[in-house]
């Protein structure tokens, strides 16, 4: 009954590029979702905050952007970035500040072989590859310190290191392996990442029953590709999680298909959630984005908002839609971004 689904109130914020695509085709799929039977109804604010704003009247977002989003269930984000701004000018004007600023120190990046879904590694099956990747979200090697004369600086915190392992071991808790793989490179960074491992070994502690192993970066990567099924929930910092969660999608068939939650564990600030790629200027404006990472993403917001079993409905329902073959481009299908939408819309009204 429509009176007693519970109210989100969300920030839309399109961004650039796909980002534009691939939201649009979110909210079609959400609003599918809810007129399904679905127990929530989601209130948008949409905000054209975006280098096309940028252009026009120089800023990416008003300097009030923290009180606008602040009273907001979450924040449900595109792309950032545009072929004619620097990357690193776009990046710190508009996603970096909404991470900092509300301390969403969890990025959470679930990733695993879909049905349908054909992973470039040879024999891979659904249930071989399914990792989440925690990253740090709030400081390491993207703390925005230092300079040119300096190399770019790293901070590591004893304070941050702490928050995250213990939400990493709260993720693998839940999870049937109970198994944290954390990733390091202690060997040759003596100071930062010699704290991360003394910190990791500090909080293994405090869960007893999650098995622990530690990696350093470089091999780490040869083991995803290696021996994907030895995995099951990954920790690292900010650039190592970063460029790992990047080959993780690509293992599992596409940067298309991967979502980001950038969640504030407290919940005293909203939570951001966008999918793992960017802009992608060299497919934007011709409605063949992807839009899985997008949906994955939508799910992954309302499982947080606490909706679990939509989110279930709406994964159900985007497997479906890649179990027969619905498939973008970048999966080797030749759909386009409003047939894959349409096949998941069609999906959820004939399960509900
Ligand atoms: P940005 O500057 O915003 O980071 P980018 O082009 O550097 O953009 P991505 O947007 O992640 O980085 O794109 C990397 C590659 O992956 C591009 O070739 C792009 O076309 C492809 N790609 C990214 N997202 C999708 C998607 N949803 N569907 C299909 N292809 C995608
Ligand atoms: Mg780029």
């Amino acid at each position: 009954v429509q009176s007693k689904a519970n109210k989100y109130k969300i920030a839309v914020i399109p961004g650039d590029g796909i980002g534009k695509e691939v939201i649009e085709a979110a909210l079609a799929v959400l609003d599918a979702l809810a007129s399904a039977g679905g127990s929530f109804v989601l209130d948008y604010e949409h905000f054209d905050w975006s280098s096309e704003r940028f252009k026009t009247t120089g800023s990416y977002m008003p300097d009030s952007f923290l009180d606008v989003l602040q009273p907001k269930d979450a924040i449900f984000f595109g792309a950032v970035g545009d072929p004619t701004v620097p990357d690193h000018i776009s990046l710190w004007s508009l996603l970096l500040p909404i991470r900092q600023r509300f301390q969403q120190y969890a990025n959470v990046r679930p990733i695993r072989v879909l049905k349908g879904i054909k992973s470039p590694l040879a024999d891979c099956k659904p249930g071989d590859l399914d990792w989440v990747i925690v990253r740090e979200n709030s400081e390491g090697e993207y703390a925005g310190q230092g300079g040119r004369t300096h190399q770019e600086l790293a901070i590591f915190s004893r304070h941050a290191i702490r928050r995250i392992f213990r939400f990493a071991f709260e993720v693998a808790e839940k999870r049937p392996r109970k198994l944290l793989t954390f990733v390091t490179k202690s060997n040759a960074q003596r100071s930062g990442m010699v704290l991360w491992d003394e910190v990791a070994y500090e909080v293994a502690k405090e869960y007893p029953h999650v098995t622990m192993d530690k990696m350093l970066v470089d091999a780490m990567t040869t083991r995803m590709v290696l021996r994907p099924e030895s995995l099951d929930t990954i920790v690292a910092t900010n650039l190592h999680a970063d460029i790992l969660s990047d080959l993780a999608a690509a293992l599992a068939g596409s940067i298309g298909i991967a979502p980001t939650s950038n969640l504030d564990p407290t919940r005293r600030a909203p939570s951001m959630f966008e999918p793992v790629h960017g802009s992608a200027p060299d497919i934007s404006g011709k409605g063949i984005a992807n839009p899985i990472a997008a949906f994955w993403t939508a799910a992954e917001m309302l499982d947080w908002l606490g909706e679990k079993a939509d989110a279930k409905l709406l994964m159900e329902a985007i497997e479906s839609v890649c179990g027969r073959g619905i498939l973008t481009k970048d999966l080797g299908g030749s759909a386009n971004t409003a047939e894959v939408t349409d096949a998941v819309c069609t999906a959820i009204k004939e399960s509900a």
